[in-house]
Order: structure tokens, then C-alpha cells, then sequence
């Protein structure tokens, strides 16, 4: 197998796609490969080489050596800044292509939500990181504080070569999340790709040899969770491993690095976020918020309100028209034909699993009132819409990650609190009113990293991104990205010594 492949997209996009693991700067074979699906067809788009723990070795070593290398670590702030500045032109240059690699290989409608929503979005992060590279400048502790012998600073230092490891929802996105902030703050990197969407991630190889990056700076490998990230996550030479992914393996990778050198952690992980709708909401908005909050992406987001609590005297209405919505508005298609709105599930272990929980939902007595899966090619299936859900019910308590909300009823708003909160995760909540009072006080209530009050799965690159409880921890985005790549250093100057 060669190193590159041409892939024609169905939109008519040739890329010259990478399908080596790239370390030092270099495109790597390895014995094992991966076959990549296209979930629309069922189909192999390619095959691309995958990790094991001997490239793992590889690339952790290429970004220890750039971490002491001066080509990266004397750079000053604004210099690190230039190169992501430069990831930002390349990625926004070549928007569509890796746009339309993207929608081939997770199956999100190209035009829809692909091209305007993720392709825009990463590359506004490394233009954000790269106003942040100057900009994390430390503290001073000054004589007035400590005693007048003696002064302090605090000086903001990158942890060393890191690892990240992302899922397959958001593939180029969620690897952006991870390398602007950990290039900014002067960290080095090793990435590690969902082995269901390998894809996108290569493509930054790309960017970073365009860039002209030191060798090592930022290194990705394609691999499994259970090789390459095992191996990742003991790997006693990494400082951090920052993680999104499900709470299973979150709990793993902090297992591991528990019992390996006790390497930071932070994680981002699974949801089962309930969105509240009170019956002084503004009934028309509610609609459109409700059916992005859950089947956005397939429903294939980690943030998705897939429990919604509507209060008793509008339950009905919103049911009825809740239905007819979801119905008019959800245009399952092929991700690059016109109007998709619905793209094809990732895979089949993921339409598998949806196929799992619509079944416990109907033997658990909640009533399903649309949705169906569609015969193959591919992975298709209309949105699912079950109603009179209670707190008992699997499709109340399990993260399914798909496109199937489970509706119920409340009374009062002190039920409604208890109920939103009944859940280990602690990811997002939503509500709608028109009452602002109740909403700050309810929002102030919820057990939640991302509250909602009028609006449904808003992410901005300048806001923190995170969950509480078994949701994650630390948070993404905004200045609070680089405290995740960072140490405090505190150095104490003695003034006491004879001049
Ligand atoms: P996953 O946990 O199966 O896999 C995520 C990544 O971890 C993949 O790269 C996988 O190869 C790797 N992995 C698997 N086993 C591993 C192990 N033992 N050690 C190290 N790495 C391992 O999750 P997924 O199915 O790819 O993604 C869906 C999950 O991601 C959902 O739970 C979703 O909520 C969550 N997610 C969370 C966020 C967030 O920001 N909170 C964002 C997107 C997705």
C-alpha cells in the first residue's frame, strides 16, 4: 500500500489523501491498516496504516525531541502564534476539500453542517489561538504581598510532549480543540484520530509541513483505542493526555495514567442532557431549538438534549407539533445531495446500536411516534421521537448517541430541577421561558458545564467548553484551554543577600 491516494468525492473534489502516520515531519508505514468506510454505501473508501505501539514509541520520542529542540523552544509567543496563523490561511483556503473529505467519512451533510459549520469553526480556532500566543503572560507577586524581602513570579510553562485523542463526531474540529491551544502555550503533540475517521486528521500532517512546523512539533497517528491509545495513555513519556471520548474510556485513560507516571489528564466526555420547556416559552422558537438540540449531527453530539421535559399544559401541543417539525425538516439523503439535512449514522456498530436502544424503548413502554430505520446501502434512518418517557427508562438514563429523544411531562419547576439533574452525567442543560427570572434561577440550579437559556447546543470558540460530574473534566475553548496545556511555575527571589 502507497503512502497517498487520490479520493474523487461524490461533490467532485479530488484530494491527494494521506494515509501514512506522520512523526517528524515524515509519512510513516506500518504493518497493520485500517479499512475506512463510507457509512453512505457501507462501502471502503481506503485503508490507512495504523499505530501499534512501536510507532507509538516513534512518535512520543519526535515530540519529546522537539520539546528541547530551540527551533520550538526558544520561539516567542508571537512566533508560535505566526504558525497558527498559517494553519488558519491553509485550512480556510482549503475549506471545501477537507470539508468534503470530512462529510465522505462521517457521513454530515457537506453544505448543511460540514462546510458552514466545522471547517469554519476549526479554523477560527487557530486564529484565535494564534492572538492567544503572547497573550498567557504569568503573574507578579510583589513585595507589598510577601514581605519586603522578597518578590515572586509566576511564569506560565508548557507541560512538554502531549498526547490527544479524539472521537469520530467531530473529527478535524475536535483535533483543532486540542492542537491550537497545546501549540500556543508551547507544548509539543502527539494526535491520535478515531480509527472510524482517520481521514481529516492526516490532512494536518499536511498543514504542518505547508507551515514549514519544526519536525516533531505536532505528530498523528491513525490507530484502535485499545493499541494506540492504551499505549498512549501508560506511555511514561508524555506529560498529558487530553481526552474526548466516552465516559468508559475517559475512565480508562485516567486509570492508566494513574498507574503510569501519573501524567495530567483532562477529559471531555459523553452526555445525557435534558432540555426543559416551560409553558410561558415562545412556542415557535422552542421547535427549531428542540430539533437542532437533538438531531444535529445525527444526534451524533456529545452535547445533544436528548431527554426533554415539557410542563403538562403544553405537552400535547408541543408533541403535535414537535412531530410535524421534525417530519417537514429532516431531509435523510446522501450528506452531499441537495437539502440533506440527515446524513447517514457513522457506522454500523453506531446504527447498531440505535437499532438496540429504539427496541428497549418500545419494550420499556414509552410510546414511539415517528422514526424508522431505512434498508441499506448505508447506514439511514429517519429521527425517533418517543413520548410518555419516564425516569425508569434506559432511553431516560443511557447516552445513545444518535438521532432519538425521549420525551416527558412535569408539573413544577422544583420536579423538573430534580428530574434534569437525575443523571451521572453533567454535561449541557437547555430550558426555555419567557419568565428571565425563573431561567437564571432554574440555569443557576442545573448540574450542568453549559447551560442553555432560550437557545439549544451553542458552542463558542470564546466560551469554556465542558461537563461536570462524570461529563469531564477541565475545560476547553477560551483562555481556560491554556491553563489545560500549562504549569504555574512560581519562582521566589530572595532580596535579603548583602548588596
Ligand atoms: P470512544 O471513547 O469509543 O473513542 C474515543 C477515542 O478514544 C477514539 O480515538 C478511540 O480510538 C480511543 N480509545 C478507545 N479505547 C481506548 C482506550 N482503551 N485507551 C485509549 N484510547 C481509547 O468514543 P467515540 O465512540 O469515538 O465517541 C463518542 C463519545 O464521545 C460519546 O460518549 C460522546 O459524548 C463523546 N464526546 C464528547 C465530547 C465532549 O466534548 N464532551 C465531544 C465529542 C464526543
Amino acid at each position: 500500500m502507497s503512502l497517498f491516494t487520490t479520493i474523487t468525492t461524490p461533490n467532485n473534489v479530488k484530494i491527494e489523501q494521506p494515509l501514512g502516520l506522520f512523526i517528524d515531519n515524515e509519512w510513516v508505514k506500518t504493518e497493520q491498516t485500517i479499512d475506512v468506510i463510507d457509512p453512505s454505501t457501507g462501502k471502503k473508501i481506503t485503508s490507512v496504516f495504523s499505530a501499534g505501539s512501536k510507532e507509538v514509541d516513534l512518535a512520543v520520542d519526535a515530540a519529546n525531541k522537539a520539546f528541547t529542540n530551540p527551533d520550538w523552544s526558544d520561539l516567542t509567543g508571537s512566533e508560535r502564534g505566526d504558525y497558527l496563523y498559517k494553519f488558519y490561511e491553509i485550512i480556510k483556503r482549503d475549506a471545501a476539500k477537507i470539508a468534503s473529505i470530512e462529510s465522505l467519512n462521517n457521513g454530515k451533510p457537506y453544505e448543511a453542517e460540514c462546510l458552514v459549520g466545522d471547517i469554519v469553526e476549526t479554523y477560527e480556532v487557530f486564529k484565535y489561538y494564534a492572538g492567544w500566543s503572547d497573550k498567557h503572560t504569568g503573574q507578579f507577586i510583589g513585595s507589598q504581598v510577601l514581605g519586603r524581602n522578597k518578590i515572586c513570579y509566576v511564569d506560565p510553562v508548557p507541560l512538554g510532549a502531549v498526547a490527544g485523542i479524539v472521537p469520530w463526531n467531530f473529527p478535524f474540529l475536535m483535533m483543532a480543540w486540542k492542537i491550537a491551544p497545546a501549540l500556543a502555550t508551547g507544548n509539543t503533540l502527539v494526535m491520535k484520530s478515531s480509527e472510524i475517521t482517520p481521514l481529516t486528521a492526516l490532512y494536518y500532517g499536511k498543514i504542518a509541513l505547508e507551515a514549514g512546523l519544526p519536525k516533531g512539533v505536532l505528530n498523528i497517528i491513525s490507530g484502535y483505542g485499545k493499541d494506540a491509545g492504551a499505549a498512549l495513555s501508560l506511555h511514561p513519556k508524555l506529560a498529558k493526555i487530553a481526552f474526548t471520548g466516552s465516559t468508559a474510556t475517559g475512565k480508562k485513560i485516567m486509570e492508566s495514567a494513574g498507574s503510569s507516571n501519573m501524567k495530567k489528564v483532562s477529559l471531555e466526555c459523553g452526555g445525557k442532557s435534558p432540555f426543559i420547556i416551560f409553558d410561558d416559552c415562545d412556542m415557535e422558537s422552542v421547535l427549531e431549538w428542540a430539533y437542532s438540540g437533538i438531531f444535529y449531527n445525527k444526534g451524533e453530539v456529545c452535547t445533544s438534549t436528548s431527554r426533554f421535559y415539557v410542563q403538562d399544559k403544553i405537552y400535547d401541543e408541543f408533541i403535535t407539533k414537535f412531530v410535524e417539525y421534525t417530519e417537514k425538516n429532516s431531509v435523510v439523503k446522501g450528506p452531499f445531495e441537495k437539502g440533506c439535512t440527515i446524513g447517514p449514522l457513522v457506522s454500523d456498530l453506531q446504527y447498531a446500536k440505535v437499532k438496540k436502544y429504539v427496541d428497549i424503548g418500545k419494550k420499556e413502554g414509552a410510546k414511539l411516534v415517528t422514526g424508522e430505520f431505512i434498508d441499506g446501502p448505508g447506514y439511514f434512518c429517519k429521527p425517533f421521537i418517543f413520548v410518555d418517557c419516564n425516569e425508569e427508562m434506559t432511553i431516560m438514563k443511557d447516552e445513545i448517541f444518535g438521532p432519538v429523544v425521549a420525551i416527558s411531562k412535569f408539573s413544577t419547576v422544583e420536579e423538573v430541577i430534580k428530574k434534569a439533574n437525575n443523571t451521572t452525567y453533567g454535561l449541557a442543560a437547555a430550558l426555555f421561558s419567557n419568565n428571565i427570572t425563573k431561567a437564571h434561577n432554574v440555569a443557576s440550579k442545573l448540574q450542568a458545564g453549559m447551560v442553555w437559556i432560550n437557545s439549544n447546543g451553542d458552542s463558542d470558540i470564546h466560551v469554556p467548553f465542558g461537563g461536570d460530574k462524570m461529563s469531564g473534566i477541565g475545560r476547553e475553548l477560551g483562555s481556560y484551554a491554556l491553563d489545560l496545556f500549562t504549569q504555574q511555575r512560581a519562582i521566589h527571589v530572595n532580596l535579603r543577600l548583602p548588596y
